[in-house]
């Protein structure tokens, strides 16, 4: 999985874990990739944020 398959993956996010105490200062909940393995972080619990 290198930065061609992220760059091109139309990402399926799954939430990971939601994300509580000192940590949730910075998101609420981390989602990955299914398909490419892509990290993102959300500030909402049960969704990811925007699309980009
Ligand atoms: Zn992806």
């Amino acid at each position: 999985m290198g930065m061609f398959k992220i760059m091109f993956c139309k990402h399926e996010y799954l939430l990971i874990r939601t994300i509580h105490g000192d940590e949730a200062l910075y998101a609420r909940s981390e989602w990955k990739c299914n398909k490419c393995g892509h990290n993102r972080y959300s500030q909402y619990l049960e969704r990811k944020q925007g699309d980009a």
